[in-house]
C-alpha cells in the first residue's frame, strides 16, 4: 500500500522563513494528487520534504504506516521526476534507465526485464540504443520517467515534469502520464502551474497559498465550489468575475445592488436565506460568476429577468470555438465567454444575464464563501 499521511507538516528555512505551515493531507493508495498555487507558495518545498531532500521542521510524514521523517531519501521507496530531467549524455537510453538498478546491484537479467518492461509502457523500445542527444524532448522526458518506473517505487513525485516541453508535446505527455498512472496503479504527487494538467490528471487537487493549504478537492468540486476568493480566482481561465454588491431586502426577496447605478440581481431563494441568516443584509459582499455563466443570447436573457444587466463592450476576442467579451459592470472588470455567433462588438451597448444557479457569494472581509 502506498498511502501517505502528512500531519501538521511545516517547513521553516534557516533564515526563519516559513515556507509551509501545518500541511495536513491523507493520500490514498493509487491517488493522483496535484499541488497547485502561485510561485513561491511552497509546492516544491512540500514535495522535497516528502522525498526526503528537505528536512521537515515539524509534523509527521508517514508512508504506509511507517513514520519516515528521519528515513534517508534512498530508503523511502519514492521516485522523483523533475522538470530538468538530466540524463547521462554518454549513456544509451537503456543504460540511463538501468543505471539506478546497477547501483543497487540488481541482477543483470532482472535489470533487462525491468528496463524492457518500462520501455514497452513508455513506447521507448525502438530507442534503447540511442544516446539522449538523438532524442526529442518528449522522448527524453519519457526516458526520465522510465528511470523512475524501473525502480517500481511506492510513490512517484513529479515536479513540473512537462514544463520544458512545447505545447503540443505537453498535451501528448499529459495523456501519457494519465495512461501510466492507470497502468502502474501508482500513487503520484504532481506539482504544476498548468491548470489543464491539474484539472485533467488529478484525482484531487491541493491549492496552496503562502505555505497554507486553501482547499483539497476533486477537480470538479474545486471548480464548482471554491471555498474562498483565492481558490475561486486561481482555478479557471479567464478567471471568475468578482463584483462588489450590497445586500438589500425587498419584501420577500433579497437583492444584490451593484454600484451606484440601479442594477440589481435577485438572489435565488437558498442563497437569499444564507445571506439573511448570516447577517449580511445591508453589508457589502463579493459576487463571483464565471465567464461561461454570463450569457448574451436573447433567449437566455428573456428567461432570466432577475439577473439582467446592461453594459458596453470594451473588447472582443475570437478564439475560434468561443469568444471572450470584456466589459465592466459598475467599475468591475468582467469577462464573458460566449458563442462565436455573438453579434456584440466593441462599443456596443448590450444586455446580458447571469446564470444564477452558478452564482458564488463571498464575505468581503474574510474572503470565505458564504453560499
Ligand atoms: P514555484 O512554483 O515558483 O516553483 P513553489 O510553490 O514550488 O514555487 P517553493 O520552491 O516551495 O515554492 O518555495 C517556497 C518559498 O520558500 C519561496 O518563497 C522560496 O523563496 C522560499 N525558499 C525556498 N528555499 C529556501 C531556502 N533554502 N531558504 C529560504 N527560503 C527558501
Amino acid at each position: 500500500m502506498a498511502s501517505l499521511s502528512l500531519k501538521n507538516i511545516s517547513k521553516v528555512y534557516p533564515n526563519g522563513f516559513v515556507a509551509v505551515k501545518d500541511f495536513n493531507l491523507e493520500i490514498k493508495d493509487k491517488e493522483f494528487i496535484i499541488f497547485v498555487g502561485p510561485s513561491g507558495c511552497g509546492k516544491s518545498t512540500t514535495l522535497r520534504m516528502i522525498a526526503g531532500l528537505e528536512e521537515i521542521s515539524s509534523g509527521e510524514l508517514y508512508i504506509g504506516d511507517k513514520l519516515v521523517n528521519d528515513v534517508e531519501p534512498k530508503d523511502r521507496d519514492i521516485a522523483m521526476v523533475f522538470q530538468n530531467y538530466a540524463l547521462y549524455p554518454h549513456m544509451t537510453v537503456y543504460d540511463n534507465m538501468a543505471f539506478g538498478l546497477k547501483l543497487r546491484k540488481v541482477p543483470k537479467a532482472e535489470i533487462e526485464r525491468l528496463v524492457k518492461e518500462a520501455a514497452k509502457i513508455l513506447d521507448l523500445e525502438h530507442l534503447l540504443d540511442r544516446k539522449p542527444k538523438a532524442l526529442s524532448g518528449g522522448q527524453r522526458q519519457r526516458v526520465a520517467m522510465g528511470r523512475a518506473i524501473v525502480r517500481d517505487p511506492k510513490v512517484f513525485l513529479m515536479d513540473e515534469p512537462l514544463s520544458n516541453l512545447d505545447a503540443k508535446l505537453r498535451v501528448q505527455m499529459r495523456v501519457e502520464i494519465a495512461k501510466i498512472h492507470k497502468r502502474l496503479g501508482a500513487t503520484i504527487i504532481y506539482v504544476t502551474h498548468d491548470q489543464t494538467e491539474a484539472m485533467t490528471l488529478g484525482t484531487r487537487i491541493v491549492v496552496m497559498k503562502d505555505g497554507v493549504v486553501q482547499q483539497v478537492d476533486s477537480p470538479k468540486n474545486l471548480y464548482d465550489n471554491p471555498v474562498n476568493l483565492f481558490v475561486a480566482g486561481f482555478m479557471g481561465s479567464p478567471q471568475m468575475n468578482f463584483i462588489d454588491a450590497e445586500v438589500e431586502r425587498d419584501g420577500e426577496d433579497v437583492k444584490l445592488h451593484i454600484g451606484q447605478a440601479r442594477q440589481y440581481i435577485t438572489v435565488p431563494a437558498d442563497q437569499a436565506r444564507a445571506l439573511v441568516e448570516g447577517g449580511y443584509v445591508g453589508k457589502t459582499v463579493v459576487m463571483g460568476i464565471r465567464p461561461e455563466d454570463i450569457h448574451d443570447e436573447e433567449s437566455f436573457i428573456e428567461m432570466s429577468p432577475e439577473s439582467v444587466f446592461t453594459t458596453t463592450i470594451r473588447l472582443y476576442e475570437l478564439l475560434g470555438a468561443e469568444v471572450y467579451l470584456y466589459f465592466d459592470v459598475e467599475g468591475f472588470d468582467c469577462t464573458a465567454r460566449v458563442n462565436p455567433r455573438t453579434q456584440a462588438r466593441p462599443g456596443d451597448e448590450v444586455r446580458m444575464a447571469m446564470d444564477l444557479t452558478k452564482l458564488h457569494i463571498f464575505d468581503k472581509e474574510t474572503e470565505q464563501v458564504i453560499t
